[in-house]
């Protein structure tokens, strides 16, 4: 169907649909190799009887999702997707973000998937996970391209229910950000269903903080930002947060979270903000390239 009022749909807004389509499915069936090899290596390294017990469980629900070709979790999540868009990708934003409906409706219809999305006030459903201003949709745009990378991040209420922000002061300092993230984190204990990915966004406004933060989540578990300030940051926030005991699902161990990703922005002078995204162990992505041919690539890694 074309989008209201304005005009046919082109075949490169086709191409886009389908890929936000598959990849919305996916993302919630097939969970990245990096995410497998960190929970294997999670279970492995821990030591609490419950805590092994939550990694084998988790485990084995992986290994049943592949068998039946299932979901890993019933949350079908909110749809996220993260765009980079190049200044010669031959489709408008606009379009782009009309074709990322349509996929997501029909992958919720076709699949069937459960239909998550209300209204905020009023709790209705607005449809087959869209609605207003959703599905969420980030955008970056890149010079010296004609093409589109788009990644699909399902977000799971339970983990999205555990995001914190703080304006700290600058006298506060990395301490102060260590402090709220450990606060936070100690906070949310089993709510997110650790182990998983400790998301941080430090810098910016508050709003962007919280941008960053989402952002952090989003990388390939493991990986380290180029700041080597900020990489320390991660390992110190990755070895201070599996110190708190809260282990997987809350029941005590060693391993609280798979990893800590920090993300960054410079900010105001007077500004320190610090915003936690959390994303449960089921930390589903799945990316696609678009050529401006409208050649389609699926990339299970980015
Ligand atoms: S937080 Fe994640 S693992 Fe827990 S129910 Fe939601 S999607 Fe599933």
């Amino acid at each position: 169907m074309d989008a209201v009022g304005a005009g046919p749909v082109r075949p490169v807004e086709r191409v886009v649909e389908d890929a936000a389509a598959y990849l919305y499915v996916w993302a919630l069936k097939d969970i990245p190799q990096d995410l497998r090899d960190a929970l294997g290596a999670a279970r492995e390294r821990e030591t609490s009887v419950p805590g092994r017990r939550v990694l084998d469980t988790i485990v084995r629900n992986v290994e049943v999702a592949d068998r039946e070709d299932n979901l890993v979790c019933q949350d079908t999540g909110i749809a996220v997707y993260y765009c980079r868009v190049g200044e010669g990708f031959p489709l408008h934003p606009a379009r782009i973000y009309e074709a990322l409906r349509r996929g997501t409706e029909r992958a919720t219809v076709e699949h069937p998937l459960r239909s998550n999305t209300v209204h905020t006030l009023t709790r209705q459903n607005t449809g087959p996970n869209v609605g207003y201003r959703v599905p969420i949709v980030h955008w970056e745009f890149v010079t010296g391209r004609d093409d589109l990378d788009v990644k699909c991040v399902p977000k799971g209420s339970g983990s999205e229910n555990m995001s914190f922000l703080r304006m700290c002061v600058p006298a506060d300092g990395v301490a102060g950000i260590k402090r709220f993230v450990l606060d936070s984190i100690v906070g949310a204990g089993g709510k997110p269903c650790p182990p998983g990915i400790v998301g941080v966004g430090i810098g910016g406004t508050a709003d962007y903080a919280m941008h960053l933060a989402k952002e952090a989540i989003a990388r390939p578990i493991g990986t380290r930002n180029p700041d080597p300030e900020v990489a320390r940051l991660e390992d110190d926030l990755y070895g201070l947060l599996n110190e708190t005991g809260i282990g997987p699902m809350g029941l005590g161990g060693d391993v609280t979270v798979l990893q800590c990703h920090v993300e960054h922005a410079d900010t105001h002078m007077t500004l320190n903000p610090v915003a936690v995204n959390y994303q449960c162990w089921a930390a589903r992505r799945a990316s696609a390239h678009v050529t401006a041919d409208g050649d389609v690539r699926y990339d299970r890694d980015a």
